[in-house]
């Protein structure tokens, strides 16, 4: 038998037949060819690894099918939307927080022009990227000064170096976390050129181990946010403020790293007030307190640094901060982020991640019961039940929030099954399942997605039903 792989057609052979003409029309010949050859090299892989059968080698209009395909995911994002049906309202791996409106249009307006990122207009002479959102920040936190830099990880590590290079750096070990997977404390603190003295135990660290750790080596006190997770038990901290007055009287600064981002009363979004915000941590007399732009502060990925003149002015002078600037994009959207804060109902009502926060669960309940009819009417068997959303981002991570979900029957189908298709469609949802069925939780979906999500549902369980 003559290996198959002869017999796959020149790709001239393929473009001049008939089931070619319409990629034809519709793609230039270059982006066609390219898509063809590598139809071919896969076909090729596949008879090869014995995978693929060789029946249909010679037909062009197998070989048509294959490259539509091709072509329609050339022209894909590879970065595009997707529905969030987790009901996770700060999902990391999808993004954190939806920029709100104003943040959008802040993007827009000043990225289609030049801008005066680095312009002081009125001086008609180079300014400072760092002085934009600068002021806005003291405003609302209180803080003396800000900086800004590309993410909160990025603002630890230029905390540590410019405060602890080559100093000690004193921790408790119940605050030697790892949060989303790759920010680590003892390896950040490590790869900025500090020298990690842990203090205290897992679960219980006393003043008296801070200050027998204190000496003329010591550059700094790190206090870090258990972001992800609780202590409970037998159990003993130093609160922020005891721990400042412990370090300031020999003359070290504390840096707190926030995580979140909190910029108003917890209780407002209904949930516990277990998270301080970033003027009780200034208020507790810190002297750099870092945080995130895109959890619960509900902007664009950014490493928001604030606290006293000198420090940060410090931070803003290291060359460490040049490789870990922000973009202009991400100081527009931050800044109009941070102006809706002025009035922050206002801020709750327009940044979506405050606002699927604050969902009450009759909203949540109505929704999803309307999207349960809605589903039944074109075939497919869902009903309500009661579940709990989660804030993500690693904050609050023992809140429930209460929700109602909407279940899918799958039938003959596995729910593993069904989540693959729901996230084959255009765009992609990601649901999850609870109790062996594919659950949506409508927190994380806005209005103007229910369409697609339905009709992705509707897709997905197309050959079960
Ligand atoms: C999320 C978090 C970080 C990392 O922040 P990024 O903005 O993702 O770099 C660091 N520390 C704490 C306590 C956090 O919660």
């Amino acid at each position: 038998m003559t290996d198959p792989r002869r017999r796959i057609p020149a790709v001239d052979r393929l473009l001049a037949s008939e089931a070619f003409s319409p990629l034809l029309e519709a793609a230039p010949r270059v982006l066609v060819v390219r898509a063809t050859q590598w139809v071919q090299q896969e076909l090729r892989s596949a008879i090869a690894r014995g995978t693929e059968r060789a029946a249909a080698v010679d037909d062009p209009a197998w070989y048509a099918r294959r490259v539509a395909e091709r072509l329609e995911a050339l022209g894909r994002s590879s970065l595009r939307p997707a529905i969030n049906a987790t009901g996770v309202v700060l999902h990391t791996n999808l993004g954190r927080a939806p920029l709100g409106d104003a943040a959008r249009a802040a993007v827009a307006r000043v990225t289609a022009s030049y801008s005066n990122l680095e312009y002081d207009v009125e001086a008609g002479r180079r300014g400072s990227r760092y002085d934009h959102c600068a002021g806005l920040l003291a405003e609302l936190t209180g803080a003396e000064a800000a900086l800004v830099v590309n993410n909160n990880a990025a603002a630890v590590v230029l905390a540590l170096n410019t405060l602890a290079d080559g100093l000690d750096a004193v921790i408790s070990r119940g605050e030697l976390v790892e949060i989303g997977g790759s920010f680590r404390v003892p390896e950040i603190m490590a790869r900025s050129g500090a020298r990690m003295v842990e203090v205290g135990a897992t679960n219980r660290t006393h003043a008296d181990d801070y200050a027998a750790a204190l000496s003329n080596r010591t550059g700094v006190v790190l206090a870090v946010h258990r972001s992800n997770f609780r202590v409970t038990g037998f159990t003993a901290d130093v609160p922020l403020a005891e721990l400042v007055e412990l370090a300031h009287a020999r003359g070290v600064a504390v840096v707190n790293d926030l995580g979140s981002g909190l910029l108003v009363d917890p209780a407002a979004l209904g949930l516990p007030a277990t998270e301080p915000t970033a003027a009780d941590a200034l208020r507790s007399g810190a002297d750099v307190v870092t945080m995130s732009g895109d959890k619960l502060l509900g902007g664009p990925q950014a490493g928001i640094v604030l606290g006293r003149a000198d420090p940060v002015e410090r931070m803003r002078r290291n060359p460490l901060c040049r490789a870990l600037r922000v973009d202009k994009m991400t100081l527009a959207a931050l800044e109009a982020t941070l102006a809706l804060y002025r009035d922050p109902e206002r801020a709750r009502r327009e940044l979506p991640a405050l606002r699927m926060l604050a969902s009450t669960a009759d909203e949540l309940g109505d929704r999803a019961e309307a999207f349960v009819r809605s589903l039944r009417e074109v075939g497919v068997a869902a009903t309500a039940a009661d579940g709990a959303s989660a804030v993500g981002g690693g904050a609050f991570p023992d809140a429930e929030l209460p929700t109602t979900l909407v279940l899918i029957a799958t039938d003959d189908r596995s729910p593993e099954d069904v989540l693959a298709g729901l996230r084959a469609a255009e765009p992609p949802v990601v649901a999850r399942i609870v109790d062996d069925r594919v659950a949506l939780d409508l927190r994380t979906v806005f209005a103007g997605e229910e369409d697609a999500l339905r009709a992705a549902v509707v897709e997905a369980c197309g050959e079960g039903r």
